[in-house]
């Protein structure tokens, strides 16, 4: 005997698009989105019945599931998620934030016409690193700049523009690898340079670069093993001694900084990363570094160094190729002028503000949060808020964490892995972490404690 409910009963779409609920959807979404959505949904039911019992099947269901497959193809692909990772600069999630004053620069820059390349003095064609150089110049002492789409097109530009077809020296403990394919030693062979590596992993000397010189070198370059750290018995090179290996055999030398602080983050407790006008002080020839690590800023990679060195990269048929937009100046030169006022800079920049947000600060917001998600989770869980650290993130700073103020769900019934769904199906989507088997969120990066409870913001 089969119970199962006949394929009868699932209604024809012509019978479907006279139904009353379906008449505001048709009038909103049109009756061919209308009838495209019914039929994936009648396909759908179709397999559901041949295998279950007693399914029921309504006008009324069918209306509602039309809505939501609707509104789900309307919704954008890139959309806002709360970061409660404690991770700050997040590559999966877009890295820096940008303050207020980039986001409105971008605004004017996106809705109307600029003088992007016009010279409004001269009435004739401009170029559109003018809107930055200046300004890069006086924030890192350097003689010039330019701006590439991000800091690997600016360490590929540079080795193709000093050093093709020729040999690149590096220390065997800086051939790192960023993630996302940034490989040092790739970059160096699509730049059509040749790769010398010199020293070991953890000791090298400016003797082992002298060593290795030949007529075919064509750059010494060093590069700031941004996200791993050796530690022990360990020899780096100093900048200083390299430059001046560089100077005496006439060949330039070249800084990839990875993150380049433009500001020296111990002052604000933070650890020390190499700040850019050190580094230019040290008299390196060229230095790159990212727009969207501790910059704070839009996607980019800065190029700042001797004048000669960059109007040949200027002229590299490569720069027309990884070109910024007008987006990308409008914020920023936003940024920079941000940097000009240290005093402002830390309210003013959602990077620094995060890595130096007070630990009264995150505990308040974290027992808010910690009582919304009690009143949420009922008895089903115990929520507790706790000690832990954070981490800067995309290679910035790395092994140091930042102390934070943790909350740590423990279901009785939903896993870590499960909870951790739940929060990600939110709108918008939350985003944890876990460890130990348990589910955490981190309260650094969370702006109003609502964000980290599930349903209370709609967006
Ligand atoms: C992050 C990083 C890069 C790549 O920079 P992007 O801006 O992500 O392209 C290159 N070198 C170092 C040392 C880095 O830390």
């Amino acid at each position: 005997m089969n119970k199962k409910p006949p394929l009868q009963k699932i209604p024809s779409v012509d019978k479907l698009l006279k139904s009353k609920c379906l008449e505001k959807l048709i009038e909103k979404h049109s009756r061919e989105r209308v009838v495209q959505a019914l039929r994936a949904i009648l396909e759908g039911l179709r397999r559901k019945i041949r295998k279950e019992i007693g399914l029921e099947i309504s006008d009324e269901m069918i209306a509602l599931e039309l809505e939501s497959i609707i509104e789900e193809e309307n919704s954008h692909s890139l959309k806002k998620v709360i970061n409660a990772t404690g991770t700050i600069i997040h590559t999966n999630f877009g890295r820096a934030i940008l303050p207020k004053e980039s986001i409105s620069a971008i605004q004017d820059a996106a809705a109307q016409a600029t003088n992007l390349e016009y010279d409004l003095k001269k009435g004739k064609r401009g170029s559109r690193d003018s809107h930055l150089e200046a300004l890069i110049c006086r924030l890192t002492g350097a003689e010039a700049a330019t701006v590439v789409n991000n800091n690997a097109a600016a360490v590929l530009i540079v080795l193709n523009t000093v050093a093709k077809r020729k040999e690149v020296i590096v220390s065997r403990g800086e051939l790192v690898e960023i993630g996302g394919a940034f490989r040092v030693p790739d970059i160096i062979k699509t730049s059509g340079c040749k790769l010398v590596e010199v020293g070991t992993t953890n000791r090298t000397r400016a003797e082992d670069y002298e060593r290795a010189l030949s007529e075919k070198t064509g750059v010494l370059l060093k590069v700031h093993a941004s996200n791993y750290k050796i530690i022990g018995f360990t020899e780096n090179t100093d900048l200083k001694e390299l430059v001046a290996l560089g100077r005496k055999n006439a060949i330039p030398v070249i800084e990839d900084l990875g993150s380049g602080a433009l500001i020296d983050l111990s002052v604000y407790g933070l650890p020390k990363e190499p700040v850019v006008k050190e580094q230019i002080g040290k008299g390196v020839d060229v230095v790159t570094f990212s727009g969207d690590k501790l910059l704070g800023g839009p996607q980019a990679g800065i190029i700042a160094g001797k004048r000669a060195l960059i109007n040949k990269i200027n002229k590299n048929p490569l720069k027309r190729a990884l070109r910024v937009d007008k987006i990308t100046i409008a914020a920023l030169e936003a940024l920079f002028r941000l940097y000009l006022n240290e005093e402002t800079l830390q309210d003013k920049l959602p990077a620094l503000r995060f890595m130096t947000r007070s630990l009264s600060d995150m505990e308040g917001l974290a027992k808010a949060a910690a009582k919304g998600l009690s009143k949420f989770f009922g008895n089903d869980a115990v929520i507790e808020v706790s000690n832990g650290g954070s981490e800067i993130g995309s290679g910035s700073l790395p092994g140091e964490e930042l102390a934070t103020k943790i909350i740590t769900i423990d279901h009785k019934k939903m896993s870590a892995l499960k909870l951790a769904e739940l929060f990600r199906k939110n709108k918008p989507p939350i985003i944890g972490r876990i460890k130990n088997d348990k589910f955490l969120l981190d309260v650094r990066c969370i702006e109003k404690s609502e964000e980290l409870v599930p349903g209370c913001v709609e967006k």
